[in-house]
């Protein structure tokens, strides 16, 4: 668990590294670390070197660990399936959705914030590699569900997210994300879309495999778990 701090400096240090290869500012992009499987103490060390924003896949396992860390000021994300029996669980207790793949999901978020909290900041999943076992919208029907998402007051369309089929190459990594990139340029550009969701500002790509590709494609927000706590039980992965 000592290592967690160095690991997570290690990562900055790659993110910085990239963001500078790629010419983008020393801030276009910043990290979410994916706690999933890690108890609450590496949360806890993690927190205490300075990382703020951590990502869950598990309702239940995240709601456990929000409870022994209440004392911290931390920022969660939800980054997992999202079933509709669950919306309500998350609207109340996580800041940011990166999953949301169907306008029912959005709307039920919307419907259930609470008051008293922020508008929810979501992402919309895309599934680039149309990958059956995946989530995600398909890429043709971003524009659908975006425009099935006006009106909805509770929520705040940051952006999209993507989990691409792994592949060896850098440039290959780069050249599968950035058509998202290029979309999300191309909304930002179009007024009917900024009067609607004017804070359309958020590409959540690049995990521990291929952050570099990522924010060389233009990617403002990384998640990644296992170059900052270790490998997970292989079982862990089974669902994204
Ligand atoms: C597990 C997970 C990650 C982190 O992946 P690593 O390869 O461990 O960095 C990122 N995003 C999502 C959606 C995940 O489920």
């Amino acid at each position: 668990m000592l290592k967690i701090p160095t690991h997570l400096a290690q990562v900055n240090e790659r993110i910085r590294r990239a963001l500078e290869h790629s010419g983008r500012p020393a801030d276009g992009a910043r990290l979410l670390a994916v706690s999933k499987t890690r108890p609450a103490a590496d949360i806890r060390s993690a927190f205490a070197a300075g990382q703020c924003s951590f990502g869950e896949n598990y309702l239940q396992e995240a709601l456990e660990k929000q409870q022994q860390l209440k004392d911290l000021d931390v920022e969660w994300h939800f980054i997992g399936p999202v079933q509709s029996n669950k919306t309500r669980a998350i609207a109340e207790n996580f800041d940011w959705v990166h999953s949301v793949d169907r306008a029912k999901i959005a709307v039920r978020l919307n419907d259930q914030r609470p008051a008293e909290l922020p508008p929810l900041n979501i992402c919309l999943q895309v599934n680039l590699d149309r990958e059956a076992t995946k989530s995600g919208v398909l890429p043709e029907e971003l524009d659908a569900l975006l425009a099935s998402l006006n009106d909805l007051p509770r929520i705040r369309v940051r952006g999209f997210m993507a989990i691409p089929a792994p592949r060896d190459d850098v440039e290959q990594q780069r050249l599968a994300l950035q058509p998202l990139a290029d979309k999300l340029q191309q909304l930002q550009a179009d007024d009917r879309i900024r009067q609607q969701h004017p804070q359309l500002d958020t590409l959540s790509m690049g995990m521990s495999g291929d952050l570099e590709a990522a924010i060389a494609a233009g990617s403002t927000l990384v998640r990644v778990g296992t170059d900052i706590f270790g490998q997970r039980p292989p079982a862990a992965d089974a669902a994204s």
